[in-house]
């Protein structure tokens, strides 16, 4: 149930092959890409690119954010890429439906993202047709932001909802994931965690980073 995903936009992108190893080795459950335009977030992330040249050396989940414009648009791409589960932001698709219809085509899971400032009323319709809905609790594209505690007012919403219409959604939390407030989000319901530098940084190895993480997060956990 509770699963870590590493964000890998916040490893050393000069030795990403190695890096994958390193979290592969250490038990993580999935790669997760950043993937910016410049446009919908003003900076520029990773693209399908890292994508292709990762796939075939590891057999671990893609868990792609697509923070672009029109993400209905590069669905194919991506999936070509070996994207395995695809994340679209509600405030930058022209049509959620017809955005979701093009991720199922491809027979993988789908997300929808949310920002902060987004209500989750947004997606109250879709969530029949999707596997996952990821909360931003940072804006999309900032860095070493500290996360707004309004969001776990949101998780809560969200895991209530899931639980009264019976539904298999995964809830998970991108940005300011860290050993306290993995803590407090995993306590209001989410189970997918997107972790960069709680895993990328010199006072733990990868591994026993990881497995803090998990078991922070699955202590807290609660239906
Ligand atoms: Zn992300």
């Amino acid at each position: 149930m509770i699963k870590i995903a590493s964000s890998l936009a916040c490893a050393d992108c000069s030795r990403l092959g190695k890096v994958v190893e390193e979290l592969e080795n250490g038990g993580i459950d999935l790669l997760h890409f950043d993937i910016a335009d410049g446009h919908f977030v003003e900076n520029f992330a990773m693209s399908q690119l890292e994508m292709v040249s990762l796939r075939g050396r590891t057999r671990l989940a893609f868990d792609v954010h697509l923070a672009i414009e029109n993400p209905a648009r590069y669905i194919n791409l991506f999936a070509e890429a070996g994207a395995n589960i695809i994340s679209i932001h509600i405030e930058s698709c022209v049509s959620l439906y017809h955005a979701i219809q093009e991720v199922k085509k491809h027979k993988i899971k789908v997300s929808v993202a949310l920002n902060p400032y987004t209500p989750l009323c947004t997606i109250e319709h879709a969530l029949n047709d999707i596997d996952m809905v990821l909360l931003m609790t940072v804006p999309p594209g900032s860095r070493g932001h500290s996360y707004a505690p309004e969001v776990l007012t949101k998780v809560r919403q969200l895991r209530k909802i899931i639980t009264k219409r019976k539904l298999n959604i995964d809830i998970q939390v991108d940005g300011g994931v860290y050993e306290d407030t993995i803590v407090k989000m995993a306590g209001a319901g989410a189970n997918i965690f997107v972790a960069g530098t709680a895993i990328f940084n010199d006072s733990l190895s990868v591994k026993d980073s990881i497995a803090l993480l998990r078991n922070l997060a699955a202590d807290a956990y609660k239906e």
